[in-house]
């Protein structure tokens, strides 16, 4: 097997949900968002392990991604959180996947589905857009919606749902934009019921949300990223802690990778394309099998992401390439010799010295991507 592997940390996921649920108020279903092969983690894996920590919904944004679950066994409530195409709504309804709708096409086009394939009291979600803009039907749209979709007589309102914005904005303008958002929520809500029907279970806090504002807890809860071990972001940690409700977090991803080979540079010489980076003394580069190819960003040298080695952190040179990349470790060639491990980012019991969340602060971007990013090509190593 590669040098380069993503070592996926079960207990630490387990950890996370169970601090997770010190969080949820009694009574409120959780569920785990998946998508993305779990934030680049493994769908199938992370999916079994939530729903052995009481998980009652997956979350997914595709057909295809509720069709590996399905296809692994996964037989729990899958909510698809992204709209799929006319051409996919049959594997959909064949996957039982549970979208959400929010018009009047895509409600008949589940119900002609449903009929199609004679699944009386097929759920759906129905989406309320109550400021994030991507998804949903206005607030005061709901209540006709939530008609239609009584009115197809196959398709069963199991829950009504929206998604924050600004969920992880603590600022007095992010919380009062949330707290609007969460207004107009329950103002559709209400006018689902006043016209006599039932909106279900009533959902809208992912991560952010869920720590933060309790009361927004509803029926059911939505976390992704606090699952795989990362705040939503920074203040919302510091919000927490201040509170006096910090969450201990651990990491659910250590990326490593192996020196291949380590090469002595005289002065002047240069590294990878471009030339961009030029010994200024003698010194010694390890070459490390991994690159943009496997999700280590080309971008990360030029903003000064390390790697750590022997619990010591060692600067990237020159240009990450696809497969490979290039580190300066000047003399400590006593220390470290070839093939030794590697650690990119992760649970610092792993030797790592930097997360996720320190590589996305470097360069511009949050966690989610991070991780999402790690391509196919790195093996999952699924350990506890
Ligand atoms: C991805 C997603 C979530 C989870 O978001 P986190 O910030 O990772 O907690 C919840 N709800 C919806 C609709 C999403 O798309």
């Amino acid at each position: 097997m590669r040098g380069t592997r993503a070592i996926i940390h079960i207990n630490n996921f387990k950890h996370n949900i169970n601090q997770i649920k010190t969080f949820i108020n009694p009574g409120v279903k959780l569920c785990v968002a998946v998508k993305a092969n779990a934030y680049g983690h493994g769908a199938a894996e992370c999916a079994t392990a939530a729903l052995e920590c009481g998980a009652d919904f997956l979350a997914i944004a595709t057909v295809d991604e509720g069709r590996e679950l399905r296809e692994k066994g996964i037989k729990a409530p899958l909510l698809m959180l992204s709209l799929c195409s006319p051409e996919e709504v049959s594997q959909a309804v064949t996957l039982n996947i549970t979208p959400l709708v929010f018009d009047s096409e895509y409600i008949e086009l589940f119900a002609k589905e449903a009929v199609a394939q004679k699944k009386q009291g097929y759920r759906v979600h129905l989406a309320v857009d109550t400021g994030m803009g991507r998804i949903g039907c206005l607030p005061e749209e709901a209540a006709g919606l939530a008609k239609e979709i009584a009115s197809t007589g196959i398709l069963v309102q199991e829950g009504t749902c929206t998604h924050f914005a600004l969920s992880d904005d603590k600022s007095p303008k992010g919380i009062d934009f949330t707290e609007e958002q969460f207004k107009a929520f329950k103002m559709a809500i209400d006018g689902i019921r006043k016209a006599g029907l039932n909106p279900g279970l009533c959902h809208c806090a992912n991560s952010a949300a869920t720590l933060d504002h309790p009361e927004m807890q509803l029926d059911m809860v939505r976390p992704g990223i606090i699952v795989y071990g990362y705040y939503a972001d920074e203040v919302s940690k510091e919000y927490l802690e201040q509170k006096g409700t910090p969450l201990d977090l651990l990491p659910v991803m250590t990326l490593e990778t192996q020196i291949s080979s380590i090469r002595w540079f005289e002065k002047g010489k240069s590294v990878g394309y471009g030339r961009t980076w030029k010994a200024e003394e003698e010194t010694n580069i390890a070459v490390l099998p991994i690159g943009y190819g496997d999700g280590w960003l080309r971008r990360f040298s030029q903003l000064g992401v390390p790697v750590a080695i022997g619990g010591k952190s060692y600067p990237i040179r020159g240009r990450i390439c696809m497969d490979q990349c290039m580190v300066d470790i000047g003399k400590d060639t006593g220390s470290i010799k070839r093939w030794d491990k590697v650690i990119l980012f992760g649970d610092e019991k792993d030797g790592a010295l930097q997360t996720a969340d320190n590589i996305a602060a470097l360069t511009g971007t949050i966690s989610y991507e991070i991780t999402s990013c790690i391509t196919s090509r790195v093996p999952r190593i699924f350990t506890l």
